[in-house]
């Protein structure tokens, strides 16, 4: 699965695939499920999804680890997620604050979006909660090694 618009996955997807991420090894359903505060079943069925989506391999009795495309997908998942609580602790709210509320809205967020506000924030190093990566994708046209794809259309700019 790739990222494209980053528009994807639901919020509890999102939500999964971070919390994966940042686990060492593999996570078992019950961890998920206890974590959540949902229903093992539900947490199974989430997991299914994303490994039919090849984001991750489940393995019975072991659980759930990323592939190389989930690691990617999660990298995303998480600059987006420092992106936006960086810009609302420009706006007033504490680290913790801006953590909370980008949590519950960033899944609607899209990819385009987070890499023109990275652009505009100067590329910052460090998010409320974390260290910001930066790519081909808000770094752009101008880094000498990589440029855009010929002939795609710069995002925004409403007639
Ligand atoms: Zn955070
Ligand atoms: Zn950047």
């Amino acid at each position: 699965m790739e990222i494209r618009d980053g528009l994807g996955l639901s919020p509890r997807k999102v939500t999964y695939l971070k919390y994966i991420a940042g686990c060492s090894g593999a996570v078992r359903t019950s961890e998920l499920a206890v974590r959540f505060g949902v229903d093992p079943s539900t947490v199974t069925k989430t997991l299914g999804e994303l490994a039919d989506a090849g984001l991750l391999s489940l393995t019975p009795y072991h659980g759930a680890v990323l592939s190389q495309s989930g690691r990617e997908y999660a990298g995303f998942l998480t600059k987006r997620h420092r992106i936006l609580a960086l810009a609302l602790t420009h706006f007033g709210l504490s680290d913790e604050e801006a953590c909370a509320e980008a949590s519950r809205f960033e899944s609607l967020v899209s990819k385009g979006a987070i890499d023109r506000m990275c652009r505009a924030m100067g590329h910052p190093q460090n998010g409320a909660c974390g260290a910001i990566t930066h790519d081909t994708g808000c770094l752009g046209a101008g880094t000498g090694s990589q440029d855009p794809v010929p002939g795609e259309p710069e995002q925004g700019g409403q007639p």
